[in-house]
């Protein structure tokens, strides 16, 4: 049997182990989650520094080599916002996009792109890389699909004329902004771990 290795994925959703396990599967490398007292305390004011601390966090509690990735929605009509209050814009997923959709009733800017950075951490929580993938695109008016999380549904990926959450899986694995962000780290990983 192929000898992987093993880096702790510093998040808590399972969700989201599989996706990068998915997208990774033939590349030599396998991520596990963190031990149950993993708990960051997200507290930094970008993308970089709160992937940082939760990069920090998982080595910390598991002695071992860590990847965290920290994303979100930015939108150029709110100033760059939800960005790191994506996943607490509102209290439901439903909820956070009826008020995205809201606040852009007011312009005929939709210009949007989600965002993400991806930091690793060697065992003593020492930072060895950081990356960032984006993916650019407008937002909808109206929500469509039922695929994916978040703010797939209003999210229409630039050269295509349906949302993230219309695509199947394969096709968001390879056009997100975690694939891009995690294709750089994969290609650092394998030549320097
Ligand atoms: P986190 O990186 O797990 O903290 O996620 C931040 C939030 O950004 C998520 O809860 C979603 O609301 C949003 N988000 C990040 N990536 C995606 C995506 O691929 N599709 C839809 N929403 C996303």
């Amino acid at each position: 049997m192929e000898n992987k290795i093993k880096i702790v994925l510093a998040t808590g959703n399972s969700h989201k182990l599989q996706e990068i396990n998915e997208i990774t599967q033939n590349d030599g490398i396998e991520f596990i989650l963190p031990p149950d007292e993993f708990d960051p305390v997200e507290n930094g004011e970008t993308f970089e520094q709160n992937s940082l601390i939760k990069a920090k966090e998982a080595s910390r509690v598991s002695g071992s080599i860590a990847l965290a990735d920290d994303s979100g929605l930015c939108v150029e009509a709110l100033g760059g916002e939800p960005g790191i209050h994506s996943a607490r814009y509102d209290s439901t997923p439903q909820k956070r996009i009826d008020k995205l959709l809201k606040n852009l009733t007011h312009t005929d800017n939709r210009k949007a792109k989600f965002v993400c950075v991806m930091t690793l951490t060697d065992k003593d929580g020492n930072v060895l890389n950081q990356v960032t993938g984006e993916c650019h695109g407008q937002i909808a008016t109206e929500q469509y699909g039922t695929n994916g999380f978040g703010y797939d549904p209003v999210f229409i990926v630039d050269g295509y004329d349906i949302t993230m959450a219309q695509m199947s899986d394969e096709l968001k694995n390879k056009i997100s902004h975690r694939a891009y962000a995690l294709s750089k780290m994969v290609k650092y990983i394998k030549e320097n771990i």
